[in-house]
């Protein structure tokens, strides 16, 4: 039990057939993150099904993550297939004119974007290799200047830095892919370009009027503006994920490392678990060995003690998806336990209260060197919580509810066990006895009854 940091595989073209994915799984894979801007409705349906039948049959549980497209915004279309060249210094006009483009003009589609608009915003195109900056705004159409210029092709993305975008979160696409998906009662939906904490409450209540099933929500940060506003949108959501690829457009790239740092802590303060997320592996789409600055990556998050670390690209478009988890794998066990065998003093930077329940259990935990703590868990929020304090030590949570197992997979040291018997019984001693610990002392979480007991 030496890996505590879960990992996330995206699951694409390369990942989808069942004998990889059960590889997959049986190498490390605690969740699947399905990602919406591709496949959609039945197709995505029918890799839900599949994912929980290998579950099933290994045995292990598995989460599974839906990542909803989010309101991402496209340019229009350029005259036939042409694509032209931006010169620095040049004027170009976005405008609401669907005509196609040319080199001077091109559609926005969203009148809501270029009324968000104002002087002096950038619009950022192929992965900000476009700077466009807005000089007049007019009622149906931008004027901007070219401060960085490159190829421009029809119906690319774009982002924008500075700008309160005044959209709904859920375009008409989101809505009916999570019609469909919550049919499938997936365990966790992420939401993409949230800007404040009322997007997560518009999404909350969008799924609640439509199932009693206990969907998470994650927020995915890829916005400025959700920086700023990282606690709020944290009370707001169930979890969060640094969405470095987006993050890393919208702002400079050197400060994504310090905002991902501060982005942990205030996950961990306020008891919400975090990912990191976005090339993690990514040489890994061709080659049979990470580079070593993706082996540091992976190892600073997990000494960063987020929750979990995500594959992208490399486990869905790349040669070899299993290599891929089990290198993860291999850095994430190593690094775990070594960050167990050279503790730091987690009592002194946890920023909680004294008096917090779940700070007296992992001090209570952590004086006694016990060898697990057991959480007999209705839901996932106490685990969580004692997750959230980071004391290295193996948490096993023994759920009655098998939906309530798999959400707990994303959490940090947890070990869930879906077993109806174990759980009505409050059977500690087995449970921690199917996790190979056979000697030692154990606490023990019962609703609100905290125990410490010897096993031997
Ligand atoms: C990201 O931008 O880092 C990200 C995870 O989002 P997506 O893959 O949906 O673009």
């Amino acid at each position: 039990m030496t890996r505590f940091t879960k990992i996330i595989a995206s699951i694409g073209p390369e990942s989808e057939n069942s004998d990889v994915l059960t590889e997959m799984i049986k190498s490390g894979v605690n969740v699947c993150r399905l990602n919406f801007s591709h496949d959609t409705g039945e197709i995505q349906g029918a890799k839900i099904d599949m994912i929980r039948s290998i579950s099933e049959k290994l045995g292990m549980p598995v989460a599974i993550i839906v990542d909803i497209q989010g309101p991402k915004h496209r340019i229009g279309n350029f005259e036939t297939e042409k694509h032209y060249h931006l010169k620095i210094g040049q004027k170009f006009i976005l405008d609401s004119d669907p005509t196609p483009g040319n080199e001077n003009r091109v559609q926005l589609p969203d009148i809501d974007v270029i009324h968000s608009l104002k002087i002096g915003d950038n619009v950022l195109l192929n992965d900000g290799k476009i700077q466009l900056r807005v000089d007049a705004v007019f009622d149906d159409s931008v004027e901007t200047s070219v401060i960085r210029g490159d190829e421009i092709w029809s119906r690319r993305g774009f982002n924008l830095p500075d700008t309160e975008i005044n959209t709904e979160i859920l375009t008409p696409k989101d809505k009916a892919d999570i019609e469909y998906v919550i049919t499938k009662k997936p365990d966790w939906i992420a939401v993409s370009f949230v800007q404040r904490a009322e997007d997560i409450a518009f999404v909350r209540d969008f799924i609640a009027q439509r199932t009693s099933h206990p969907i998470k929500i994650i927020a995915k940060i890829e916005r400025p503006n959700a920086v700023e506003r990282i606690t709020d949108i944290a009370l707001a959501a169930d979890g969060i994920m640094i969405a470095r690829g987006d993050l890393a457009v919208e702002l400079p790239f050197e400060q994504v490392p310090a905002i991902a740092r501060k982005i942990i802590r205030e996950c961990r303060k306020l008891n919400r678990p975090v990912i990191m997320a976005t090339q993690m592996l990514s040489s890994m789409v061709d080659s049979e060995f990470p580079t070593r600055a993706e082996v540091s990556d992976v190892a600073n998050a997990a000494y960063l003690r987020v929750d979990a670390t995500m594959t992208s690209e490399e486990t869905t478009i790349g040669n070899n998806p299993v290599n891929v988890i089990n290198t993860m794998e291999k850095i994430l066990s190593f690094t775990d336990a070594d960050a167990v065998a050279n503790p730091y003093d987690w009592s002194r930077i946890d920023n909680v209260p004294e008096n917090d329940w779940s700070r007296s259990i992992s001090s209570m935990a952590y004086l006694n060197k016990v060898s697990a703590i057991v959480v007999f868990a209705r839901d996932i929020n106490s685990v969580i919580q004692i997750s959230c304090r980071r004391s290295d030590i193996p948490i096993i949570a023994v759920c009655g509810e098998s939906f309530v197992a798999n959400q707990l997979c994303l959490v940090r040291g947890v070990f869930p066990i879906f077993d109806e018997y174990l759980f009505g019984q409050r059977d500690a001693f087995n449970a921690v006895r199917q996790f190979g610990i056979g000697i030692g002392r154990l606490v023990i979480v019962d609703d609100d009854k905290v125990s410490l007991r010897t096993l031997n």
